[in-house]
């Protein structure tokens, strides 16, 4: 079965309610690849004004984040059943920014991630190395230790509703792509590990995204590689060129 190419919007804390209907509006108006499967993700706070605003059937919303416990006393957090209440039926977790800035450890992220999944929420699941880590050759091993940590929380069908990103820290928000044969190398040895932990169906299945600097210039020639199946964006989007993004294949 071939990997449907997927393309993730993460907005981060950025935006405006002008701002986001604006982003919206340029894609419900845009020629969109109808193979490529999209997912947007606005701060929590715009989520349901983003949903309201789209009209294209193949691009969805997610959360950038989720906890991993039921309603209850957790202040500041939002909920998988909150989550599903507002009809958002992804989200992104363990990116490197909540990793590092907030402390969330390889445990937490899977734990979050086994609960979303549980709750019906979908996940976009990043990971990835540090500038230092990559500098001493360690890149495969902090990937591995990472994947380790999630499939030690899921499993069986659980896998269906995981995207993988990788996400090398020191691309993300730099301009610093990784070149096409480093990514290519790190999504290869990422579906080996699943291929060797897990099971040939889900390595064969499991898309993995490349995120860190993504732009229309550079998309095309990473779309091309065997184990590279979409795009998670930071930067980019936010502009027009998301949409060049979306339509790398074309
Ligand atoms: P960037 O961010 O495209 O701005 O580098 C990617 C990400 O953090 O998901």
């Amino acid at each position: 079965m071939a990997r449907k190419f997927f393309v993730g919007g993460n907005f981060k804390m950025n935006g405006t309610k002008e701002s986001i209907k604006s982003i919206v509006k340029g894609l419900n108006e845009a020629q969109l690849d109808s193979n490529v499967e999209v997912v947007i993700a606005p701060p929590a706070l715009y989520l349901q004004l983003a949903q309201s605003e789209l009209k294209k059937p193949n691009v969805q919303v997610s959360a950038q984040n989720v906890y991993d416990k039921p309603n209850g006393a957790y202040t500041g957090e939002i909920s998988v059943a909150q989550l599903k209440d507002a009809d958002i039926h992804w989200t992104i977790l363990g990116h490197s920014e909540r990793r590092t800035l907030l402390g969330e450890t390889d445990e937490l992220v899977a734990s979050k991630t086994k609960f979303a999944i549980d709750g019906g929420v979908s996940v976009i699941w990043c990971c990835g190395e540090s500038l230092e880590e990559r500098e001493a050759g360690n890149t495969i091993t902090v990937i591995e230790r990472q994947l380790a940590a999630l499939a030690a929380k899921v499993s069986g069908s659980d896998w269906d509703k995981i995207v993988v990103a990788y996400e090398p820290i020191w691309a993300i928000g730099t301009g610093k792509v990784a070149t096409v044969q480093q990514a290519q190398e790190v999504h290869e040895a990422m579906r080996k590990w699943l291929r060797a932990n897990v099971s040939e169906a889900v390595a064969d299945q499991t898309r993995i995204l490349y995120g860190g600097s993504v732009s229309g210039k550079n998309c095309k020639d990473l779309a091309k590689e065997k184990d590279i199946d979409g795009f998670l964006v930071g930067g980019a989007s936010l502009k027009p060129e998301f949409a060049d993004i979306i339509n790398s294949n074309l």
